[in-house]
């Protein structure tokens, strides 16, 4: 697993992006690339959910 430092990266056109570079080396194969890709759309996603759950709890309080 690349672990990528870029937040909300979509493995595009971010400068810095872990995941394109590994690409562009060869390190990473183009059909491993497509994956992290979906992966980080689920992910980021998820992400909102969560961050937008914990807002409505913080309010509470
Ligand atoms: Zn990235």
């Amino acid at each position: 697993m690349i672990l990528d430092y870029v937040s909300d990266c979509k493995h595009d056109t971010e400068p810095g992006c872990a995941v394109k570079a590994a690409l562009e080396s060869g390190e990473l194969s183009l059909e491993r690339y497509n994956l992290y890709k979906s992966l980080s759309n689920e992910n980021t996603k998820n992400y909102a959910r969560k961050k937008y759950q914990n807002g409505q709890r913080l309010q509470r309080r």
